[in-house]
């Protein structure tokens, strides 16, 4: 399913079906955009334009080769992409031309085992994911199946659709896992991408919010987004700041290092719960058996979101509770836009433009 590159000069391709998208062949050299066959919609699938497609963190590990299980080169990254529906596949009654959805990480699962028929697909042991398993949205055109594709509602800007797909659905669902109830406490461990969504719906939700960060500019966003307590972790101990509000009654950890989960599990009140979600390259982290029995606290780990999230998603950004915060670059730009993600050096969520 990963993209095969074509040898006829770009003119001729154009006229045959063919499309730009950005291929990464080697985990070593930087990825870059090129002429590829426009993908053709099977039995249950679609065609869909991309107008949108935002750069998620995990696009650059799988660019990269970073986690255990690699994608198969050549790939196209991408799992925020947002367009129109342009062809169907045999047999798609899901959605119809024209409509525009977005392609989610969850590309498809088998709709049959326990996790999927409990409404836990984002467990299912045969999924595929986009950009990763299979191709994804970083190209003018995408395949997908259509019964893993989300509508997104009239007025939603495809823009803000696509950091919405993935760092929305990720933070809602993080949120949700967490249990946070109005009068409760909230703390987001780092605010970017994700935590300027996260600390979002814990307002949605009714919480007041803490925002962890080491810069201070990233505290300010999130004091505008409405975060009523700000900790700048590099100048004072977040742990003892937190305790001094009450402690926090859930925390949600964005920030990809052991310490901030550390700090994070430090500061929660008893009855506690701790939704994990960054997923720092050293994999461990130390949690206090004595702490966690005695004060009953609850460690969870959330990963992506269902069908269900994403919708729920859309539908609060439709109705003007949630804000993005991104900026738009040409897909041309992928690499340098990587490089400025990976230096923190981007205002919360870049979105390529095909
Ligand atoms: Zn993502
Ligand atoms: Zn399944």
């Amino acid at each position: 399913m990963s993209a095969s590159v074509l040898e006829s000069p770009p003119e001729a391709r154009r006229a045959t079906g063919s499309m730009r998208a950005v291929v990464v062949h080697s985990f070593d050299a930087a990825p870059r955009v090129e002429e590829v066959a426009k993908p053709i919609a099977g039995p249950g699938e679609i065609l869909v334009k991309i107008e949108a497609s935002g750069l998620c963190h995990t696009d650059i590990h799988a660019a990269h080769g970073d986690w255990p299980v690699k994608p198969k080169l050549p790939f196209i990254p991408g799992h925020e992409g947002v367009g129109i529906v342009e062809a169907l596949g045999p047999g798609v009654i899901e959605v119809a031309l024209g409509d525009r959805v977005a392609i989610p990480w969850l590309g498809y699962a088998c709709g049959t085992c326990d996790y999927c028929v409990s409404g836990w697909e984002t467990l299912c042991e045969s999924q595929l994911n986009t950009g990763y398993s299979i191709d994804g949205g970083f190209a003018e055109y995408v395949k997908a199946h259509a019964g893993y594709v989300v509508k997104v509602p009239t007025g939603v800007d495809p823009f803000d659709a696509a950091p919405l797909t993935c760092a929305g659905v990720t933070t809602y669902k993080a949120v949700k896992v967490s249990g946070a109830k109005p009068a409760d406490l909230v703390a987001v461990w780092g605010i970017g991408g994700l935590g300027h969504l996260a600390l979002q719906y814990a307002r949605v939700a009714g919480a007041s919010v803490v925002a962890v960060d080491l810069f201070d500019e990233k505290l300010e966003l999130a004091r505008e987004l409405g975060a009523e307590f700000t900790v700048n972790a590099s100048e004072r101990d977040p742990v003892a700041a937190i305790k001094e509000l009450g402690g926090a009654d859930a925390a949600v950890v964005l920030a990809v290092s052991p310490k901030a989960f550390e700090q994070a599990f430090g500061s929660l009140r008893r009855g506690g719960t701790m939704s994990l979600v960054a997923l720092p390259a050293e994999n461990k982290m130390e949690l206090p058996i004595f702490e966690t029995v005695l004060n009953g606290i609850t460690v969870v780990g959330s990963i992506v979101g269902t069908r269900l999230d994403p919708r729920e998603v859309f539908e609060l950004h439709a109705g003007g509770k949630t804000r993005v915060i991104r900026e738009e670059r040409s897909l041309e730009d992928v690499h340098f836009a990587m490089e400025d993600v990976l230096r923190g050096d981007v205002p919360a969520r870049i979105v390529l433009r095909p």
